[in-house]
């Protein structure tokens, strides 16, 4: 287990150290910040949608901000778990992640749905710290936000 759990620690610390889809878009991109008081992380989110509805696709995503290696590196590795993606699957990997961190029923996530989290899964373990989870979702509670502001809410 402790090999899984190096493993899994050097997936953060890489994310941390070297954040994918780092940096700024401009509009018509959409930009929405989120912040998570207890531990002063923050997340600006760039987001640019290619298409309407649900057939609209992730063209491009960026990501700015400060903040703690489970709140960066989860923000970096949900750039790649979306980027290119259509929305309806952007919905899916966001359920699926919070159900992975406690945060959302698991009775949300259709076990039909073909979502692999990838790196995401290292961060399995930061469920066992309440206080971390807030960190690790931060990004995905941003990118919802960016969603609703771009017209493609993810609550539906
Ligand atoms: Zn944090």
């Amino acid at each position: 287990m402790s090999g899984l759990e190096d493993l899994y620690r050097e997936i953060i610390l890489d994310h941390y150290r070297t954040p994918r889809n780092r940096g700024e878009l401009d509009p018509p991109a959409t930009r929405t910040e989120g912040h998570n008081p207890l531990c002063g992380d923050e997340i600006t989110v760039y987001l640019a949608l290619e298409g309407t509805g649900d057939e609209a696709i992730v063209s491009d995503i960026k990501i700015s901000g400060q903040g703690c290696s489970i709140s960066q590196s989860s923000a970096s590795m949900m750039t790649q778990a979306v980027l290119g993606k259509p929305i309806g699957d952007v919905k899916a990997v966001l359920r699926r992640f919070k159900a992975m961190m406690g945060v959302e029923s698991a009775d949300a996530v259709d076990a039909d749905d073909d979502i692999d989290l990838g790196d995401l899964e290292a961060l399995q373990g930061v469920v066992k710290f309440p206080v971390r989870i807030k960190c690790a979702v931060l990004g995905w509670n941003t990118l919802a936000s960016a969603l609703d502001e771009a017209g493609a809410s993810a609550t539906d």
